[in-house]
């Protein structure tokens, strides 16, 4: 880099830059992961892949309009079409997207329907096309060639950031060698190294490196490990069908297994669990009820007293800020539980359930 006067992507002070696409921060110290699949190829297959990978817990979502092939014979992807369906998938799913722009001309037209822009591998030393991504001003997600050396990959960066775009996110997607196993090999060295030498964040593209999705976990949580700001993953709703990259995109239960296997899916977990919970205690609650019910019918009692459900209402109601939750919210809920529990003990008088159960603390 020693022809460049001043280099833009090179560290200045200690603390990297934040990218923000959207809500989503890479440089922050989080690791979001971008998903989607490899190709935009329908309304179903991409709207259905963006519910996967929000549901997931996916950050962003990605897809190809603009598929740079290697053979011109192979599906070349939508194209405007394929945008317009990219960001209905982003619009309903609720995350930002990021898809490829293979020529200057088309980035007006892309940055037009996408959160950030993609530069593929192929293109990362295409100056003209680095030019007019940078011009566009739109947050670039900038992928290493294949075959590219770490201070080439930077200075493509510089070509963005010279026009005055600094909103740049390098992507490892792995590099060429002499090893078959794997479609390229993921410099998982080339993380700290890029991380020491800019401020500029940097993802892995675990997908892309390796071609096969057994690797995808191992190799994004080696990214993680290794200090990257997040990863890229392909996930297809069927992979088995996918018209491009089938063997290297997660279904839905991959995608899932990736999302626990990085802690992502914590949070989720805790909700689902206080669902259940919820549920058990509404049943509980019923239960009490019915036995209630029961007993006062035995005794000729009336099952409904205002009075008792204005009382308890008043009670939690008063309570609800402790929990701070909003006393409105209370009362509604319970509402809808008494209304509930009314009907059961109804449903349970109208059945003949047998007198004489043992009586229960009153609702
Ligand atoms: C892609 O992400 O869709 C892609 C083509 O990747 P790469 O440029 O890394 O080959
Ligand atoms: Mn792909």
């Amino acid at each position: 880099m020693s022809e460049q006067s001043t280099p833009k992507s090179l560290h200045r002070g200690d603390c990297g830059a934040v990218v923000e696409v959207g809500p989503v921060r890479f440089g922050d110290g989080s690791y979001p992961v971008i998903a989607g699949p490899c190709s935009v190829e329908s309304d179903e297959q991409v709207f259905e892949a963006a519910r996967i990978v929000a549901e997931g817990g996916a950050s962003m979502l990605r897809g190809g309009a603009f598929k740079p092939r290697t053979s011109p014979y192979s599906f070349q992807g939508l194209g405007a079409e394929g945008l317009r369906l990219l960001a209905e998938a982003g619009r309903r799913s609720g995350l930002p997207t990021v898809t490829e722009v293979l020529e200057p001309d088309q980035v007006e037209l892309v940055a037009a329907h996408a959160d950030m822009l993609q530069l593929g591998a192929r293109n990362m030393y295409n100056s003209p096309l680095l030019r007019a991504v940078g011009r566009s001003q739109k947050p670039v997600l900038l992928k290493r060639g294949p075959a590219a050396t770490i201070e080439e990959w930077l200075l493509a960066a510089e070509f963005v950031l010279a026009e005055g775009n600094e909103r740049v996110v390098l992507c490892e997607r792995g590099i060429r060698t002499f090893e078959t196993e794997t479609r390229n090999t993921l410099d998982i060295s080339a993380v700290p190294v890029v991380k020491a030498l800019t401020h500029l964040p940097v993802i892995v593209d675990p997908s892309h490196a390796s071609g096969r999705r057994d690797l995808i976990a191992p190799l994004g949580l080696a990214g993680r490990a290794g200090g990257a700001d997040g990863m890229m993953v392909e996930v297809h709703p069927d992979p088995s069908q996918a018209l491009s990259d089938g063997p290297q995109q997660l279904d839905a239960a991959g995608f899932q297994d990736l999302m626990h296997r990085l802690g992502v899916l914590t949070v989720r977990d805790d909700i689902d669990r206080v669902d259940r919970e919820i549920l058990g205690l509404i049943s509980r609650r019923l239960g009490y009820s019915v036995e209630v019910g029961l007993n006062k019918a035995a005794r000729g009692m009336p099952l409904y007293s205002s009075r008792r459900e204005r009382e308890l209402l008043d009670t939690l109601a008063a309570e609800a800020e402790q929990w701070s939750i909003d006393e409105s919210w209370v009362r509604e809920i319970f509402e809808l539980i008494l209304t509930h529990s009314r009907q059961a003990q109804r449903r349970a008088l109208a059945n003949g359930r047998p007198a004489g159960e043992p009586a229960a603390a009153n609702s």
